[in-house]
């Protein structure tokens, strides 16, 4: 059994392609918590490299060559510009050296030194103080929220039962060891009592409430990061800035995603109620729209440039050092009395880091966990061309082997993009009718990005949203009035610019 979202997704898919028996309970909405306000890069982590960490960068870059193979149309090459500037750090051989070996990890040579006039030519507009030239190197970006359901939907194939808006109330305990839990269906109020041989704690920022009866000292520090999302006209980048702020020296990017451009992050230490959906400071949008302006001067963006802001909180395990920037962002995986809680890591690593949960999952589940490494994916049969091929992509990025199902009789109309954006109409009608859509930001936030895409959260298309999935969700008007303006508050709160 495994609790939660994008971590929880890996362990439940590599568990049931073993053949054990798993459920997996998400106390709201599949990657509601962290896993869909990321930054969305499958990174290798170049910055793990740079503090020392060389296992960490290897197993990342390695995890990251293979979702590029394995899932091409989810998980897609990013180029990199790190704009050289005279007496700002790193400086250019030592930041050239460490792409050498991050490349040498991927077995690729990616990297290169732009002179001016190139760096001029591959990002105009880009003029930092001191620009002397740039360093061009590739990582890689998806879609946090549809890689959880691309992998819960590998789970699901395998047989795991998958449940939304169900909450572990307690574990329950029998002669020292865990030998169950308690849930709540969060819709109806009915509570549950099931049996298990083994839980794996995958609850990122929560992990520790669920550790409380454990008794040993907390594991987490929760740290704050925040995105904004502007118009990608008003900062048109075709390659992923990268830079170090000119404030403080954290690493921050902006890069061209879904039609916008994603600005982020901050790092912050967050010591508010997890329950509550964490939101951007006024003072995280200055500091943002500072490192933007510092590269673009010309630009001059400002706050009522910004569409959508999202802010999402790092499962860190606390390491004890001072800077929120320097804590270890790799995972931490402790067996406890047969609650096995698995924090920390990222993205990317989520099939290592579920292996080594289920390794130590394995003798109280009385199986034997061999690693492995295959496919997570399974490979899309070929579609058929009644559409294009950069629908046929997204389709395939979208549903993986289940795309050629959508495809069949669909009405061309659907096919067609919602306005400045690249979401298919399609996506909201596959997702109203099968993807365990319980709530309208479920919708909009997760399954499809279009409240964090377009201005006050898509509010322009609701009437057409509610057409097309009303038959599929069958609200009827009293709820749909009533998700409207719950989802609403939930935007003006939690993804609207706050009062600057
Ligand atoms: C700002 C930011 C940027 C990031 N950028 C990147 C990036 O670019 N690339 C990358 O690889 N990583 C990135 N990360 C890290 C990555 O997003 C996280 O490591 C990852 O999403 C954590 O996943 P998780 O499943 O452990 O946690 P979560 O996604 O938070 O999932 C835990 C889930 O458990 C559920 N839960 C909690 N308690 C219970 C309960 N009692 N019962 C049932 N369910 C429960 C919660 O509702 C939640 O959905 C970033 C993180 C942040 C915050």
């Amino acid at each position: 059994m495994a609790l939660s979202a994008f971590t929880g997704a890996g362990v439940a898919q590599q568990a049931a392609r073993q053949g054990w028996n798993v459920l997996l309970l998400e106390q709201r909405d599949f990657a509601w918590g962290t896993s869909s306000r990321s930054s969305k890069l499958v990174h290798g982590g170049l910055r793990y490299l740079k503090e020392g960490d060389i296992k960490t960068t290897l197993h990342s870059v390695r995890e990251r060559q293979r979702w590029l193979r394995e899932a091409p149309e989810l998980v897609a090459p990013q180029d990199f510009l790190f704009a050289d500037c005279a007496g700002r750090k790193p400086g250019r051989w030592l930041f050239q050296l460490g792409l050498m070996v991050y490349d040498r990890m991927a077995g690729q040579r990616s990297h290169f030194y732009a002179d001016l006039q190139r760096t001029h030519a591959l990002a105009p507009g880009l003029n930092p103080p001191r620009l002397r030239g740039s360093l061009v190197f590739t990582d890689a970006k998806t879609d946090d929220a549809r890689l959880v359901w691309r992998v819960l939907q590998e789970a699901r194939n395998d047989g795991a039962v998958l449940l939304n808006y169900t909450v572990v109330q307690n574990l329950v305990w029998e002669a020292g060891r865990t030998s169950g839990v308690l849930l709540q269906d969060a819709c109806t109020g009915q509570r549950y009592r099931v049996r298990t041989k083994a839980v794996v704690n995958a609850t990122g920022v929560w992990a520790d409430r669920l550790r409380a009866d454990l008794g040993g000292k907390p594991l987490l520090r929760p740290l704050r990061g925040s995105h904004l999302v502007v118009p990608w006209a008003r900062l048109p980048v075709q390659q992923a800035i990268s830079l170090m702020h000119p404030r403080d020296g954290r690493p921050v990017f902006f890069y061209p995603w879904e039609g916008a451009t994603l600005i982020g992050t901050t790092d912050l230490d967050h010591t508010e109620n997890p329950d509550i959906e964490a939101s951007i400071t006024p003072a995280e949008v200055q500091y943002l729209l500072e490192a933007v302006n510092d590269q673009f001067p010309a630009i001059r963006l400002e706050p009522s440039d910004v569409l959508a802001c999202y802010a999402g909180v790092r499962p860190v395990v606390d390491d004890g050092k001072g800077a929120a920037s320097k804590a270890t962002r790799d995972h931490v995986v402790r067996d406890e009395s047969g609650v096995i809680t698995l924090v920390g890591g990222k993205l990317t690593t989520f099939r290592l880091m579920a292996q080594d949960a289920l390794a130590l999952a394995a003798p109280h589940a009385g199986k034997v966990f061999a690693r492995d490494n295959a496919r997570v994916f399974t490979a899309s049969a070929a579609l058929p061309t009644v559409a294009s091929s950069a629908v046929r992509q997204r389709l395939v990025a979208r549903y993986g082997s289940l795309a050629a199902q959508w495809l069949r009789d669909v009405d061309a109309s659907d096919l067609h993009f919602v306005p400045g954006t690249q979401t298919l109409w399609l996506e909201l009608a596959v997702a109203a009718r099968a993807e365990a859509v319980v709530h309208l930001d479920d919708l909009l936030l997760r399954r499809t990005r279009l409240g964090i895409l377009l201005p006050q959260g898509a509010q322009e298309h609701l009437p057409r949203i509610r057409a097309l999935c009303e038959p599929h969700l069958q609200w009827g008007d009293a709820r749909w009035d009533e998700e409207i303006a719950r989802y609403q508050a939930l935007i003006q709160a939690h993804y609207a610019l706050p009062a600057m």
